[in-house]
């Protein structure tokens, strides 16, 4: 350990902690801060007046096929196995099975297919030939063609992010997976799927219990801090640190709508995504996840969310805007750059910090290395 001074870390979610944790372990003394009065992020969950678990900002559901990732957060917690599914409402009233698989397929098209060679004919089939597709439109497309396209992804993409198919990069849908088996897990391609048997919270908890670690929740980053600080990690929004001076980054917000039911009937899955073109996107039944009825009460909790500008949710910023030109993107190189001209003390992290979507695992792996990085250089 070279430094005095101690270690400013701005966000209390999964990137601040994980350096805040391995700075702690590395010798440093850390002064954490969060503008809101929890910490935990985005991941933040609490216990309601049904007794019920709730995750705060959306459900979280850890997935990976990083077992090191998965090791090392288990050292702050117990976790559970858990496999994610979802279904989603077709307009007709049909529940289908999400990813589209063999059931899907034909609960939508009436055939009556049992094998994946029959589905995957039938995809080829509808697929349109477009040999390089331009935007997620022509993406989707080219995979499953126009009809399960339109049903599944148009009007939801258009609530979610404003934009037409045609505006959005291939990448945006690039991830989703499409099943031609009877396979209804939603992360069947992550080995890994575990949720904190005691909740996000806990975990949290146990990350910043560390004699060197401090937190301070309800304290907003100001820039003259610094002066008490050898360094900062920061994962405040980097164009607000900016100023905005060029320009505003956007991002979708969503509003939830948390409502109490006393006669829930019995359902295998957690979340259920509306697919019409009203304003909800999903919503899910807390009930359903492991460990998340935490006292019996004989109610349980729905939350559903309503995708918004996030200048119209109180500059709550979740998923980073991501246009087919990627103009956007361009706007956040220009920060990154006087960032990196700007100051050698100073590191931006997170979601964020770097305008990117990141799921926990990816947080935590990229953390974990800015982390290491950076005791190392100093050692
Ligand atoms: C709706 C939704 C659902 C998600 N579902 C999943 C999922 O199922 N699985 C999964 O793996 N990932 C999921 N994620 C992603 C997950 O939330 C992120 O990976 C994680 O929160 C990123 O951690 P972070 O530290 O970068 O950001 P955050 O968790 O957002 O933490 C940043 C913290 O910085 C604080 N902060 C910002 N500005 C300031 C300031 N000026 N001063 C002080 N504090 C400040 C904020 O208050 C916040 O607490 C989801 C995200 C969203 C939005």
């Amino acid at each position: 350990m070279t430094t005095t001074k101690p270690v400013l870390i701005v966000g209390a979610g999964f990137s601040g902690a994980v350096h805040a944790r391995l700075l702690a372990e590395a010798g440093y003394r850390v002064d954490v801060i969060d503008v809101r009065p929890h910490i935990g992020g985005n991941a933040y969950d609490h216990v309601d007046a049904n007794g019920i678990r709730v995750h705060a900002y959306g459900p979280h559901l850890f997935h990976t096929k990083n077992k090191p990732i998965a090791d090392w957060l288990r050292q702050f917690g117990t976790f559970v196995d858990y496999t994610h599914k979802v279904r989603a409402l077709l307009p007709s009233g049909i529940m289908a099975p999400l990813p589209i698989n063999l059931d899907t397929v034909n609960l939508v098209f009436g055939t009556s297919y049992t094998t994946p060679e029959q589905v995957a004919d039938h995809l080829a089939r509808v697929a349109v030939p477009i040999a390089k597709p331009a935007n997620a439109a022509e993406y989707l497309y080219a995979h499953i063609g126009r009809d399960l396209t339109d049903l599944f992804f148009r009007p939801y993409t258009k609530k979610m992010w404003q934009f037409d198919l045609e505006d959005m990069a291939s990448a945006v849908v690039k991830r989703i997976p499409l099943r031609s088996d009877r396979t209804d897990t939603y992360f069947a391609d992550d080995e890994i799927q575990m949720m904190p048997r005691d909740g996000y919270t806990a975990v949290f908890q146990r990350l910043f219990d560390h004699p060197l670690i401090t937190v301070a929740l309800e304290t907003a980053f100001d820039r003259a801090m610094l002066a008490d600080y050898a360094f900062c990690f920061n994962a405040m929004p980097i164009d607000a640190y900016f100023d905005f001076s060029a320009g505003e980054l956007p991002y979708r917000s969503i509003r939830f709508h948390t409502r109490t039911i006393t006669d829930a009937p019995a359902q295998d899955w957690s979340v259920t995504n509306y697919t019409d073109s009203g304003a909800l996107t999903r919503e899910t039944r807390w009930d359903c996840l492991p460990h998340h009825i935490v006292q019996e009460t004989g109610r349980r909790t729905i939350t559903a969310e309503e995708p918004c500008d996030y200048r119209d949710n109180n500059r709550e910023r979740y998923y980073p805007v991501k246009t087919a030109d990627n103009r956007f993107q361009a706007i956040y190189n220009k920060y990154k750059a006087i960032a990196d001209e700007s100051s050698s003390e100073m590191a931006f992290i997170g979601r964020c910090g770097t305008y990117q979507y990141l799921d926990m695992d990816q947080v935590i792996n990229q953390s974990l290395a800015s982390a290491r990085r950076w005791i190392a250089a100093r050692a």
